[in-house]
């Protein structure tokens, strides 16, 4: 199995890279830039040109996680050309790095408007981002948390969406462990189901990576708080046994974006590898 975790640039995208491979980490993500900010980053393509062949001899792999404040769903025609430029800007930086692809929220409803028009407003977006990128970075849409039923927490909607788009072979899923227990989509009972329904719906053909995180509430309760995979989190060790050994996800790599305060990352992606094997075995 791939796993790894969300790791800094502090010492750039190529110390990410070592730090990944000094933990024997087979997988990390990152934020391409200031995770606060739209900005976009003049980034510096040397370090990134080294991050993408150390990772290819190392055989790691990567993704990156737009900055926080990147919305499918901006609120404003300001907000949404800022969020146009900066997530070229991430498939740029993803690109360099030699990743997989950039992590993006699926967006939300958008409050004043006709709910059809809010997954209209996504498709736009993702048309015009897409429209002006040729690069091999895709965009892996990520569900949402929520309770049961919010928009953007099935799978009927992500491929849907998908489907829709002008380039659906430019966008790729994320699946987040942690938000779909939130609303009952993986309830750690209903693997089969999920399995079933990912498979006819063409979902885990488009999966490429999974956020693995356990969570602090039960399901069904809409709450996003992750928590180590291991230890007093609600979803067990044995469900995610059931997910991690389904071959569906046998080459996806597996981001720990839990809290590292609780067990260090290195730690915790050693203990996964003890019970489910590494990228090497
Ligand atoms: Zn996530």
């Amino acid at each position: 199995m791939i796993f790894g975790c969300h790791l800094s640039i502090k010492d750039g995208y190529l110390g990410a890279a070592k730090q990944a491979y000094s933990m024997n980490a087979g997988a990390f993500q990152y934020f391409p830039k200031n995770p606060r900010s739209l900005s976009v980053k003049d980034f510096n393509h040397h370090d990134a040109a080294l991050c993408k062949a150390f990772c290819k001899e190392k055989s790691i792999l990567s993704v990156s996680h737009s900055p926080y404040p990147t919305s499918l769903t901006p609120i404003n025609e300001q907000k949404r050309n800022q969020v146009i430029q900066s997530l070229l800007n991430d498939l740029e930086i993803s690109e360099a790095c030699g990743s997989i692809g950039v992590v993006v929220h699926f967006g939300k409803e958008v409050s004043h408007l006709p709910l059809l028009e809010s997954y209209q407003l996504i498709i736009e977006m993702l048309n015009e981002i897409l429209s002006e990128w040729e690069g091999n970075a895709k965009i892996l849409l990520e569900n949402n948390p929520g309770l049961p039923g919010t928009f953007g927490t099935t799978l009927e909607e992500l491929v849907q969406v998908r489907k829709l788009c002008e380039a659906p072979e430019k966008i790729g899923f994320c699946f987040d462990t942690c938000h779909a227990f939130s609303c009952g989509l993986w309830d750690g009972e209903n693997v089969g189901i999920l399995l079933e329904k990912g498979t006819e719906l063409g979902y885990l053909d488009e999966l490429k990576v999974v956020h693995f995180n356990n969570s602090k509430y039960d399901t069904r309760l809409g709450k996003d708080r992750h928590a180590p995979i291991f230890g007093p989190g609600y979803i067990r060790e044995t469900q995610f046994d059931q997910l991690v050994k389904s071959p569906q996800f046998a080459n996806i790599p597996f981001i720990l974006e839990t809290p590292k305060e609780e067990i260090p990352h290195e730690k915790e992606i050693q203990l996964l590898q003890e019970k489910w094997g590494d990228h090497l075995s």
